[in-house]
């Protein structure tokens, strides 16, 4: 009831669906962050290259994209053609097919770690396949995790997902089922030569902490945790769910020149629809590709998201040398206007940029670690949030953006319009 009147106008369709949502669909939504949008969870009609149009026929310019999959935007004709096509052939679900081999070849000329590949469907999936991997081939229990990182929300990861909560975090959540994890600092290499010996499976890292506001590893971060996991046996997991395919076509692992031994992949595959994989060397990835280890899943490798998968990476492969650099030149064309107005104006907002994602967010004083991530302000950044979507502007609800291949420069300008305005409701 303490609604502003004209977003009860605006986005009169999207509160009545959330209200009639809410009696049969727990909490309205299919994943609990998606209801956190403020001002309320916008119903989506429809998406077109870089733009969703909601219920009440406002557009959007979408930085949202899915959480991160759609990096060819809501349209990308050549991945609707395969899907398209592949549906001409019957849903095929489960069967052995030859897009699934296709895929993993295609897979393996992208990204640099990944000679054998593993389909699943989702990331906390893949996750849970990597982690048993590491585990299998090394016949150790122990992992080390890094604060900030997010991998997914199954009982034995999901914990220290962010900076002052190292527990297990999710409500119902068993609290033994991450013993064997033990968390360090993100950034500290120090403390991964310190802590890690024989007895440990694994390190997983988000190679750039997206999750945690848009960090790109310290000079040398990556390369230490290399070299110690190679010394004492363990497998090093780049978590590249989000970097796959995003920060370049190889990856973080491209970007910054450290190949791990397991690279969880998702998000971006797909270029939508659900696919994600653990993709390894040879060796990392002998206990699957023996047989040995039981890799289940009725929807594994399914023709249609293997369709679009292989269509999308065949996009980012031909156009590499021009997507990625525009992306990324876009992403940084918004964080500098929005610092600057920022600035200028007095208000309490900041943006910060990995490649092709950045993080929007509203602080008591200035983020340059992620440790100082602990002083970001979640209420406010909403706040923020919810300004830029009433200019058309959509946004994660906290704050991380994503750029696709279908934004334009004159999208660009209008987010720069939109961000002026919203700062002014700031001030
Ligand atoms: N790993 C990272 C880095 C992620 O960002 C996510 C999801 O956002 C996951 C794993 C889990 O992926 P999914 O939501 O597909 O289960």
């Amino acid at each position: 009831d303490s609604l502003d009147a004209a977003d009860r106008q605006r986005f009169a369709g999207s509160y009545a669906h959330r209200k009639s949502a809410l009696s049969h669909l727990a909490y309205g939504v299919s994943s609990t962050p998606r209801a956190t949008q403020n001002p309320v969870a916008i119903a989506v009609e429809r998406g077109e290259g870089a733009h969703v149009v909601d219920v009440d026929g406002n557009r959007y310019i979408d930085y949202a994209l899915g959480y991160g999959p759609l990096i060819l935007g809501h349209t990308p004709p050549s991945v609707i053609a395969a899907i398209q096509d592949e549906l001409g052939r019957g849903l095929r679900t489960a069967s052995v097919h030859r897009g699934e081999a296709e895929l993993a070849e295609l897979i393996a000329a992208c990204v640099p770690s990944a000679e054998q590949t593993s389909f699943v469907s989702t990331g906390t999936e893949a996750i849970q396949l990597a982690l048993r991997v590491a585990r299998a081939a090394t016949g150790r229990v122990k992992i080390i995790k890094f604060r900030a990182n997010y991998h997914g929300w199954a009982d034995g990861i999901h914990v220290g997902n962010a900076i002052g909560q190292d527990g297990a975090s999710a409500l119902g959540q068993d609290p033994q089922a991450a013993q064997s994890v033990t968390l360090l600092d993100w950034g500290d290499a120090g403390q991964v030569e310190a802590v890690l010996d024989a007895s440990f499976a694994a390190v997983i890292v988000e190679p750039a902490a997206i999750n945690g506001g848009c960090f790109e590893p310290p000079a040398g971060f990556l390369e230490r945790v290399r070299t110690a996991t190679q010394r004492c046996g363990a497998l090093l997991i780049f978590d590249e769910v989000i970097t796959g395919f995003r920060l370049a076509l190889g990856g973080a692992q491209e970007r910054y020149g450290v190949t791990p031994d397991l690279s969880v992949l998702g998000k971006a595959l797909g270029a939508g629809l659900p696919i994600s994989a653990v993709s390894g060397s040879r060796a990392a990835m002998e206990i699957l590709s023996s047989g040995r280890l039981m890799h289940r899943g009725t929807f594994n490798g399914n023709p249609l998201s293997v369709a679009a998968a292989i269509a999308c990476l065949k996009v980012l492969q031909a156009e590499r040398g021009e997507i990625y650099p525009r992306m990324e030149g876009f992403a940084a064309q918004l964080c500098g206007f929005l610092n600057d107005e920022a600035v200028r104006r007095g208000v309490p907002v900041r943006a910060r940029q990995a490649g092709a994602a950045f993080q929007i967010f509203a602080a008591n004083g200035p983020v340059e670690t992620l440790r100082d991530t602990a002083k970001v302000d979640k209420d406010k950044t909403l706040v923020f949030t919810g300004a830029l979507l009433r200019q058309g502007v959509m946004t994660l609800p906290r704050g991380l953006c994503y750029l696709s291949s279908a934004h334009s420069l004159a999208d660009i300008e209008a987010t720069e319009a939109a961000i002026a305005v919203a700062m002014e409701t700031m001030a």
